[in-house]
Parts: C-alpha cells; structure tokens; sequence
C-alpha cells in the first residue's frame, strides 16, 4: 500500500529544481506558437461528461475504460478532462467562435486518465495542445506540422520520428469499415478479446490495439491509403507534397489511426526511441467534433504533446534545463538593530532584482553563516554594530573565502559585479 504522505499512484510532485525544464518548455510553446498566431485559452480542469462522450467517441478506450467521472453534489455527472481537445471545442462553440472564421488557440494544462502507470505513462499527466478551427485545407495540416517540428527542433528533440497517415472523411467510412472488418474476422479466432468487441462495435480500434498477437495481424490488413476514395485521396496526396516541399521529414504509416474518433483527414503521431514503450511524444490530426446542444460540428486541426514525456526525451539526450540554484546573497545579522537594518536591505537589493535570504530568527552567527552555505549563496553580508555605526558591510565571497567591507551605498553594483551581472 502507498505510504500515506506520497502522492496518489501516477501523480507526482514537480519540485522547484524540476520546475525549470517545465517552464522551458512552457515558455518555449508560448513563443512559437504565437510566431503563428495562436493565442492561449484557459479551459477548466472538469466538464460534464457529455463534453467527452459525444466529443471523443463512446467506443475509445479513454471514453470507455480511462476517465476520472463522477456525480457532484447536484446530481451532474462530471469528468476530470482526459484531453484537451473537446472542452476547447465546447469553450469555443459557447462563444460562438467556432464556425466560420479560423481560429487558432493553445493550451497547456493537466489531464487525467486511469491508465496502468507506468514509465512516461501517468494518471495526472500534462499536455501541450494546439487547435486551428474554423477553415479546411490541407496546407493547415501541412503547417500545423511544420509548427510543431520547428517546436520540437527548438526544444533539441529535433531527431523525433514523424508519421502520417490518412482515415479519410465520413463518407470513406463505411467501405474502409467494410474491408477491415471482412480482413480482422477472418483472423478473429487468433485476436484478443477486446478486439473480437471491438470488431462490431468500432473496428478502427482493432488498428491500434497494443495486444502482440493483435499487432502482427494488423501489420497484414489493408493499407488505409489503398482505401480512400479520390477526394480524400487527393486531400492526403497534397498534404504529402506540401510536406516535401517544406523539406519536413516523415514517413506515411498506412494504418495509424490514434485513438480518438473524432479524427477526419490527415492523422500523425511523433514518436522518439529510448525512453521506453510509451513513446508517442505526440498526437494529431484533423477533426470534426461534436459538441453537445450544436448540431454542427467543430471542424480543425490540432496536436497534443505529453510534457513528461518531452522532458523524458530531453533527459535521455543530456539535455534538460537545471534550475538557475541558490541565491545571490544571504544577509547574517548579528544582533537585533542589525536584524532590522537588514529586512530593509534585503527589501532594496530585490528591489534591483537580485535573489536574496536572510535569517529571520536572530540566531548565532555561526548557524547563519552555515545556513548561507547550505542555500548555496554566492556571497554572505555580514552587519553587526560596528558595520552599521560606519555603514558598510562585510562581503563574504563563499566559494573563494574572501572577504571584503563594502560601502551600503555601493552594495548593488558591486554585488552585480561580483556576480558577473554587471
Ligand atoms: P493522446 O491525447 O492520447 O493523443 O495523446 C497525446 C500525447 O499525450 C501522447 O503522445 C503523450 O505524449 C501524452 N499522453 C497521453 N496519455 C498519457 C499518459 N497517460 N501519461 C503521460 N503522457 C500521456
């Protein structure tokens, strides 16, 4: 049993030394994606179940075996959000911006699944997501992609396997359903058990079953492309081209499907090899998406990436941002006036941006001076009485055990220049 003071199976903690990568790639998002005019929406963290119901397909597995639902105290049945994409659509419908013109809009936040953790797979994990509704091309697809690649590139995950495909649109539906359920019955015998479900009830699942004896029976069935009518085919042909003509690297997967249902059109996935068998960084593709109380659905194109699974990645290659440690100054006190002098110091030396602690407690000298080493501070500020009467201070460099009195006045710049700041 978990002990009682960690935090619930698949959840974690993400301290301040981690904190950095996060921000990193947080910020790194909001920077490129913004290049292509994107702007960042807030949705909440629950919705009512309906959202993901109608929106991601009653028959996937996130629908059927992975959500976080509950009843809340009026009787509503809510679920904590396993994806992004259907409460942006739902947000985005309620403020009647989504039919019609283009929009474009991100989001990072967590999400909840109740999957099996495992290593890069998390009950609360967190996703970075985009979203272009509105219009229908296929050069959104193609520049939905290259954003993303420019974003992995920019992150050093640059080396990342991309692969294509195509589901096609409704209407391809029910000959590709046809053929593929014709192909998986006659191998039905040799297929798990939820796949011989899955062949009545939603037979593009069976694609991505993660079942072994499944998968080599996929690798034989119909190739989707071969199955597209010349509509999609052409929608998908120029996706290709406009790839090849940006110079993207990728390869055409004939039967990724992903697990959503709401995916029309292009579908794609990243993936990157040695940080285990969850190595999808991420998932995409064009979609048309119902929302309940609209009768039309939301057409788009978007992408969601798995943050930890981004730092994983980055970790395996040596890479990732290590928090900026310690401060820059630690302020001993000694005696009570010097005690009081130094709040105010230490409220100016912020005040010029510089990180700074001091002791609160009126303790010895020495335990000062010990805690100062202990939070890694590049330099000690020692006043007693004698420094406050001249009204200097006694510069203690740690690292070096140098020590110099230093004029109050002068303080900041020449803090700035022991730290290299200047
Ligand atoms: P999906 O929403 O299933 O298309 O997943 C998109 C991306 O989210 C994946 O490629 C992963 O990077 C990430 N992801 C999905 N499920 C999990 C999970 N349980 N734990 C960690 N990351 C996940």
């Amino acid at each position: 049993m978990a002990k009682k003071t960690e935090p619930i199976p698949g959840t974690s903690d993400i301290f301040p030394d981690e904190a950095a990568e996060w921000q990193f790639l947080e910020h790194t998002a909001h920077e490129i994606f913004q290049r292509y005019g994107y702007g960042e929406l807030r949705t909440p963290s629950m919705e009512r179940t309906a959202v993901f119901e109608k929106g991601i397909g009653g028959e996937t597995d996130v629908v059927q075996k992975e959500m976080y639902t509950f009843e809340d105290r009026g009787g509503r049945s809510l679920t904590l959000r396993p994806e992004g994409t259907a409460g942006v659509m739902r947000a985005l419908v309620n403020a009647g911006i989504a039919q019609g013109d283009e929009k474009r809009v991100f989001y990072i936040g967590p999400m909840f699944r109740g999957e099996r953790p495992a290593a890069g797979r998390k009950r609360q994990f967190h996703q970075i997501g985009v979203e272009c509704v509105g219009t229908i091309a296929p050069e959104i697809d193609v520049e939905t992609i290259e954003m993303l690649l420019r974003y992995l590139d920019t992150i050093g995950l640059g080396d990342s396997k991309l692969k294509v495909n195509s589901r096609g649109t409704i209407a391809d539906r029910p000959h590709i359903q046809e053929t593929l359920t014709a192909y998986f019955r006659d191998h039905l015998a040799d297929m798990c058990e939820d796949c011989q479900r899955r062949i009545d009830t939603n037979v593009w699942r069976i694609l991505d079953c993660k079942n072994e004896a499944c998968g080599a029976i996929v690798l034989g069935s119909p190739p989707i492309t071969d199955l597209l009518d010349a509509e999609s085919g052409d929608f998908f042909k120029r996706v290709c081209e406009r790839l090849d003509l940006l110079e993207l690297d990728y390869t055409v997967d004939p039967r990724l499907v992903r697990g959503l249902d709401y995916y029309e059109h292009t579908v794609f996935e990243v993936s990157f090899d040695g940080i285990g068998a969850q190595n999808a960084l991420v998932g995409g593709g064009r979609y048309s998406i119902q929302v309940p109380g609209s009768n039309k659905p939301v057409l788009g194109t978007g992408f969601a990436m798995g943050i930890e699974r981004l730092i994983l990645a980055r970790q395996e290659l040596g890479i990732s941002t290590s928090q900026q440690e310690g401060l820059d100054a630690y302020l001993v006190s000694i005696g009570e006036e010097a005690l009081a002098a130094n709040l105010q110091l230490a409220r100016s030396l912020r005040d010029c941006g510089l990180r700074v602690g001091m002791d609160l407690q009126a303790r010895g000298t020495k335990a000062q001076m010990r805690t100062a080493n202990k939070v890694n501070a590049t330099v000690a500020i020692i006043r007693g009485e004698d420094e406050l009467a001249r009204n200097i201070v006694n510069c203690k460099n740690l690292a070096a055990s140098e020590q110099h009195e230093i004029a109050v006045d002068e303080l900041p710049d020449k803090l700035n220049e022991i730290l290299g700041k200047a």
